[in-house]
């Protein structure tokens, strides 16, 4: 499934331009620059799915792709950038939030979470909408060949300590590294116990 056909099949800038209902789905989210290109990329085996980009805040839309007919893949706008405007966040949170309200396909949201850096608030604002929207996460941490083993712990810690206080949030969390493949296979796994 995760070898095989991976489509890119719609860009989605406003609820009106979403596709119906047609497999279950899955979404990531994260702060720009947490890594998700580079997960969606390890995770499809492909090199160039998502386009990997250093220029955050630029696009703002839902991208889905279909595995293979199986699942739908929903790439989700990166967040948390400095100088994106007060209005662009707006818009952001207005799309997101209507999506996540109202879209019973979408089984869950991987919430990315960068190993060294940890919960940020705006992290915990995309789970406090997942909560209010009754839509679960599951929290990956990414790029943990570059946190040293304290780092990592200390991390892990906070989050899980902090998912209590979530409803929407499985307790623990996945670690990842795109660079090394560290944990594709785990979350592989998650995602086909979801869909
Ligand atoms: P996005 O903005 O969330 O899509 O982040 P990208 O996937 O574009 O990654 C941001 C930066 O982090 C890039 O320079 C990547 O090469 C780097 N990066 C992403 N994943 C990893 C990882 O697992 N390990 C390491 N060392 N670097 C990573």
């Amino acid at each position: 499934l995760f070898s095989g056909p991976c489509e890119f099949f719609a860009g989605v800038m406003d609820l009106n331009g979403l596709p119906p209902e047609g497999a279950p789905e899955i979404a990531f989210a994260g702060r720009s620059n947490v890594g998700k290109s580079s997960l969606i990329n390890a995770l499809t085996a492909r090199k160039t799915l998502a386009r990997t980009s250093n220029t955050p805040g630029r696009t703002q839309q839902l991208n889905f792709f279909d595995l293979g007919g199986v699942f739908w893949l929903v790439d989700m706008p990166g967040y948390g950038y400095a100088k994106v405007s007060k209005k662009m966040r707006e818009e952001w949170d207005n799309l997101i939030f209507s999506y996540l309200r109202g879209r019973p396909s979408l089984r869950s949201v991987f919430v990315l979470i960068d190993s060294r850096h940890g919960l940020k608030d705006v992290d915990l604002d995309l789970i406090k909408m997942l909560d209010a929207a009754g839509v679960s996460a599951r929290i990956v941490l990414t790029k943990v060949d570059k946190a040293g083993f304290q780092e990592l712990k200390k991390t892990t810690e906070q989050v899980e300590a902090a998912l209590k206080k979530h409803p929407s949030a499985f307790p623990f969390v996945l670690p990842t590294s795109s660079d090394k493949g560290t944990g594709i296979p785990d979350l592989q796994v998650a995602i086909l116990e979801l869909i």
